[in-house]
């Protein structure tokens, strides 16, 4: 179950949950596609591994602070938002399933170390699923209507696919297998059946949100063609 480090449709749709309030209260706009992407994007660093280590550099609260004095600046509390849609996936997201250096380059590691498929995490992702869809209906529906604005979607769709990938090319073949019933049936397998169940919540997730983004791709793509003719 290593493989499955990437749940990156947790941390975008907690993104859009914590900003997409926070925006109301301190009457500014965001763009939704903005936010989820900013909640994803410390785990770039995944891409990055070669060079540096997961949970470091790209997971200092510290650093994005510094990050952020510019756009403090410039656009003030329209900036805030955004600030939060990273800093939610350091400090609250990663928190639940890892161990994190959150200041570095100092030492101050805190997490509760749970594995990323306990109940907790999956419950996690369950209810940021859920509470950014109940979300996006409220003040958000835009994302599905005829907008060539809607394109944006893509920046957010595109890192979930290459998760979803990810899941089918690691995991997603481990479950495959055990569909197909290779290796028989033993008390490990069972075991391990539980454990795809979940994986299949897990896919289920990303399929979801995946769906709902590729709408508004889509309907983005629509606009614009009406643009054209
Ligand atoms: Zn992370």
């Amino acid at each position: 179950m290593e493989a499955l480090q990437v749940f990156l449709v947790g941390h975008a749709a907690w993104a859009y949950v914590i900003s997409r309030p926070l925006a109301s209260v301190l009457r500014v706009k965001i763009n939704p596609y903005l936010v989820m992407l900013l909640g994803m994007i410390p785990d770039v660093d995944i891409l990055l591994q070669e060079y540096i280590k997961h949970r470091s550099v790209t997971h200092s609260v510290l650093l994005w602070g510094i990050a952020f004095i510019p756009l403090f600046i410039m656009y003030r509390r329209r900036s805030i938002p955004y600030f939060v849609a990273v800093i939610q996936h350091i400090i609250f997201g990663d928190v639940v399933v890892a161990s994190t250096n959150i200041l570095w380059p100092l030492r101050f590691q805190v997490g509760m170390g749970n594995s990323l498929l306990s109940p907790l995490n999956i419950a996690m992702e369950f209810i940021g699923m859920g509470m950014a869809l109940l979300l996006i209906l409220r003040y958000d529906k835009a994302m599905v209507a005829m907008n060539s604005r809607n394109i944006l979607g893509m920046v957010v769709m595109l890192p979930l696919i290459g998760s979803m990938l990810y899941l089918f090319t690691t995991d997603g073949l481990l479950f495959l297998d055990h569909i197909l019933g290779i290796g028989g049936i033993s008390s490990k397998s069972i075991i391990r059946g539980v454990y795809d169940a979940i994986d299949i919540l897990a896919i289920v997730l990303h399929i979801s949100f995946a769906a709902l983004l590729s709408a508004s791709v889509l309907q983005g793509l629509r606009a614009l063609l009406v643009r054209m003719h």
